[in-house]
């Protein structure tokens, strides 16, 4: 796992001219709207990691 992921697009205007901003890891600045903003892992979703918990009890 890496942070190399990076934005096609512009979450604002659309525009594919990202450049990788000086805020930080994860910042980019949009050259056409003049934008900055930052992407951030926020952790795993939850879905698809359900457990069986029907195991009957009774003994
Ligand atoms: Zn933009």
């Amino acid at each position: 796992m890496s942070e190399r992921a990076a934005p096609f697009y512009c979450p604002y205007c659309g525009d594919e001219d990202l450049r990788p901003s000086e805020a930080g890891h994860g910042a980019w600045d949009c050259a056409a709207c003049n934008r900055a903003f930052k992407l951030s892992f926020l952790g795993l979703l939850a879905r698809g990691t359900a457990s069986p918990k029907e195991a009957p009890s009774d003994d």
